[in-house]
């Protein structure tokens, strides 16, 4: 993919940036090699004092930094202000705990003193996707820069100011040459990366080809890898439920970011006793969304992030309807110019339809009637991924007894899958494996040294 800002919500194309060739990539992987062996022996206090630095800097600068998100990637500009705080905050909650998540851990053992040491392990590469441009890398690289290692940056190609814009915090705030290099290279050269001595683990967010080929590459060349891949999280209503306030959450958790989100509520599964309700009610809060440029405030339902990725997400959507399933809302592109497509409710999905086992990445809500509490598990669960879920009922008891039956890395009750600081994120099955934020994403890429007194 060439390395471009275009703007989807007029499909301009606003500036392009050269690849790096591989000797300016080897030149980058030297001198992050040679300021880790610096910023390994620095104390846990001067890297809080960076990481701080650079929140302060991202929350005085976030009007540029929010509107650099929206030019490039169509997101809503008050989500773009959302997603600015919530990276700021991300880097303030590494380097105010990461010491303490680090710190040696005594171990109780028949003769002497054993303990465990968490010590870095090097550079590692940080693979990232345009849809949360600053959060995706704030959440890589804050605990990997507390636990001591360096970090490279390969961005999305369709976000390359973004990815400058993070370095240049770094920058400002006067980090070492090296602690974070942004690299401009294609996918294709990813391995080539990977391959070199000196990288010491990588991790992806991204799709389940990405993942497959960097989880590969990272086999071949025996380096740890962390892969965030895509989802399809299940959104159960139970009859038991607040119907108003699950169509609030489902309108939420399906729309939020035009519907590109790896958590959103793509599968929404609702008890038969109460299907009829929750249809009408969440096609007419669908049906409102006030279509626009994602730059002005009163806009609901921006463009999706790429030409492309609105062609391929009505492709799956045809693909869904010539199979037998049924449009209950919108389905089609809207007659303007940028990436557009309408709000989108399919129904009678079955197994073998695309909806039914592909990630739907934008507004394209799959809806489906359940007779009980277990079909809807059974269905929840009959997907290739594995990483968010959400179950809306009046009983919380009911509500944790079926989060638990639910084959995924996340659940949450009465709320769809969100993420904050302090809860651990990461999936099972086709979501990847390993976890980002919270006190395990530090615990990733730190080598767990034993050291025993005998
Ligand atoms: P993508 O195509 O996989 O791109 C993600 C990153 O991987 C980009 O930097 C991309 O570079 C790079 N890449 C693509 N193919 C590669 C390859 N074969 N080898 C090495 N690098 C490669 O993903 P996307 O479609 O842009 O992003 C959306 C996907 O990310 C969705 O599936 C979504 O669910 C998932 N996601 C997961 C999480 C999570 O935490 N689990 C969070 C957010 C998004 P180029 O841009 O240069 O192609």
């Amino acid at each position: 993919m060439a390395i471009q800002t275009i703007n989807p919500f007029s499909n301009e194309l606003i500036k392009s940036f050269q690849e790096m060739s591989p000797e300016v990539v080897a030149v980058e992987i030297s001198i992050a090699d040679e300021t880790f062996q610096s910023w390994r022996k620095t104390s846990f206090p001067r890297r809080a004092d960076l990481l701080h630095g650079i929140a302060k800097l991202m929350r005085k600068q976030t009007d540029e930094l929010a509107k650099l998100i929206t030019l490039e990637m169509g997101k809503l500009l008050a989500q773009s202000y959302a997603e600015i705080a919530l990276s700021a905050d991300i880097i303030d909650y590494y380097a105010t705990n990461g010491e303490s998540f680090l710190s040696d851990q005594k171990l109780e053992t028949e003769f002497g003193e054993a303990y465990i040491k968490s010590t870095p392990i090097g550079v590692l590469l940080g693979v990232e996707p345009w849809n949360f441009p600053f959060y995706q890398v704030a959440r890589f690289a804050a605990p990997n820069i507390m636990a001591g290692n360096v970090v490279l940056v390969k961005h999305a190609s369709n976000v390359p100011q973004c990815a400058l814009a993070i370095q240049e915090l770094f920058v400002q705030a006067g980090a070492p040459k090296g602690l974070y290099t942004n690299l401009f290279v294609s996918g294709s050269r990813i391995e080539q990366v990977i391959a070199d001595p000196r990288i010491k683990g990588v991790a992806l967010t991204g799709s389940e080809t990405a993942g497959a080929s960097i989880a590969a590459a990272a086999g071949k060349h025996l380096k740890k890898s962390v892969l965030e891949l895509g989802g399809s999280d299940a959104f159960i209503v139970l009859e038991d439920a607040d119907i108003d306030k699950a169509v609030d959450w489902a309108v939420v958790g399906r729309m939020n970011n035009t519907g590109q989100c790896c958590v959103a509520a793509k599968r929404i599964i609702v008890l038969e006793a109460v299907a009829d309700e929750f249809l009408d009610k969440f096609k007419a809060k669908l049906s409102d969304l006030k279509v626009g440029d994602p730059m002005d405030e009163a806009t609901e339902l921006g463009p999706l992030s790429s030409e492309g990725a609105v062609i391929q997400l009505i492709e799956q959507v045809q693909r869904t309807v010539r199979a037998g399933a049924k449009v209950l809302l919108g389905g089609k592109l809207i007659d303007r110019k940028g990436a557009f497509i309408e709000a989108t409710i399919l129904g009678d999905i079955k197994p073998g339809m695309a909806a039914y086992h592909e990630e739907l990445f934008g507004p394209v809500a799959s809806f489906y009637r359940v007779k009980s509490e277990q079909e809807a598990i059974d269905l929840a669960n009959d997907s290739p991924f594995g990483l968010g879920g959400s179950i809306f009922t009046n009983d919380i008891e009911r509500g944790k007894r079926l989060a638990e039956k639910i084959d995924t890395g996340m659940v949450f009750i009465n709320h769809p899958t969100w993420t904050q600081p302090d809860l651990p994120f990461g999936g099972t099955k086709g979501s990847g494996y390993g976890r980002e934020l919270s006190s395990l994403g530090i615990q990733e890429f730190v080598n767990k040294k034993l050291i025993r007194v005998s």
